[in-house]
């Protein structure tokens, strides 16, 4: 049985030491997981260059907290991610200071990555990819923590455990992962190779203040109050799913993860270890849920009629565009392109990845729901 612990924390404050440390104790402790001399890969939510309180990138309190006990089990931290874009070392650094892990790496030691080499990694058991192209250093380290935040998503629901090894795909390469994967089924299955690939030892979800409506860049940071640790990420974003109030069928890396074994689908086969499930549940979570999707789920036939019908489509607002081209370099559909200094959408191209909306600096990217999509509440709240 998986065993997911739950600790209740508010705010970033001095005290979520001792609430990473509870959650990582009710599990056995962080020498359950690391060893003495190991190097281990921490690996936080980067999505993109944002301030800690905007709630995109995993809290760097969390991330120090983490460190702080990998130190204290003889593990060598070093904190790596490849956020959206471009994979530079110009790009990373503005990325840690911006989310303040360059200040946490300087008080506690811990390294960061620079290497933005990449490895091809063979997989003959995947399901989609049967060669990844991953960070190099994943394979330079003996084990990995991912730190996922806790954030709805526009073109998966939610965001957690399961698909925070995205970014361990190097830059661009995630673009043309996309592209050949278009289909959200198969999108989702591709994450799970990688998961097979990785094999975290352990996951620490930053719940504290989470993400809701249209995440992962640009919904509203939201409190939720709590921790979320276990071996397993399926169980623990299954754990998490259920204190938003998030059916898990509406998660494919979730179900791919399901269909591969993570996770039989049942809330009894996971115990909660600490704070009840039931103590923390919030029931106004806003999640980013179409009318089509409420109404008919996921089935494949369907999605061309809920695509046209319900989904909101990119649109770029020209008085907010400021023609940076972050979006076009990004779209795997090669849908965009630059029109005197703005962005502008092919419709027929777009394949409503949304990545356009999660990447682009400036929150230029609205979504415009189709008539039926608009009428019927569009994206539900
Ligand atoms: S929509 Fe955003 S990302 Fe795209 S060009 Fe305009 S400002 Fe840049
Ligand atoms: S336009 Fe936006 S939503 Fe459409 S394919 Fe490109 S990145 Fe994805």
């Amino acid at each position: 049985m998986a065993e997911v612990s739950v600790v209740r924390h508010s705010g970033y404050d001095a005290g979520v030491n001792a609430s990473v440390a509870e959650a990582v104790g009710l599990l056995g402790g962080m020498s359950a997981f690391v060893r003495p001399g190991q190097r281990i890969l921490i690996k936080p939510n980067l999505l993109a260059k944002a301030a800690p309180g905007q709630a995109v990138t995993t809290h760097p309190a969390v991330v120090e907290a983490v460190i702080e006990l990998v130190l204290a089990a003889g593990g060598r931290p070093l904190i790596a991610d490849s956020p959206g874009g471009p994979f530079s070392r110009g790009a990373l650094a503005a990325v840690y200071r911006t989310c303040g892990l360059a200040e946490v790496a300087e008080r506690t030691g811990a390294e960061l990555n620079y290497d933005t080499s990449s490895v091809t990694v063979n997989h003959p058991g995947g399901h989609m990819l049967k060669r990844l192209d991953l960070i190099k250093v994943v394979r330079d380290v003996d084990a990995v923590i991912t730190l996922p935040k806790l954030k709805t998503h526009l073109l998966t629901t939610f965001t957690g455990a399961t698909k925070i090894l995205f970014g361990v795909v190097p830059g661009l390469t995630k673009v043309n992962y996309h592209s050949r994967l278009d289909d959200l089924d198969q999108f989702s299955e591709m994450l799970i190779d990688i998961l097979d690939v990785v094999k975290p030892v352990l996951h620490i979800m930053d719940g504290i203040v989470g993400m809701e409506g249209a995440g992962p860049r640009h919904g509203r940071p939201r409190p939720v109050g709590v921790l979320i640790a276990g071996a397993n990420a399926a169980a623990v974003d299954a754990a998490a799913c259920a204190l938003i109030g998030c059916a898990p069928s509406l998660v494919q890396p979730l179900m791919a993860a399901v269909r591969r074994g993570y996770w039989d689908g049942r809330m009894e086969s996971i115990r909660i270890l600490g704070l009840p499930l039931a103590d923390a549940t919030l029931t106004d979570f806003h999640l980013p849920v179409t009318a089509g999707r409420r109404f008919f789920g996921n089935m494949p036939w369907l999605r061309p009629f809920i695509r046209k019908n319900f989904n909101p489509r990119p649109a770029p607002r020209a008085d907010l565009c400021t023609g940076c081209g972050t979006c076009l370099e990004n779209c795997p559909g090669k849908a965009i392109t630059i029109r005197g200094k703005k962005a502008v959408v092919d419709e027929k191209l777009c394949l409503r990845c949304y990545c356009c909306h999660e990447l682009c600096p400036s929150a230029a990217v609205a979504l415009a729901f189709p008539p039926l999509g608009r009428l019927l509440g569009g994206l539900g709240g």
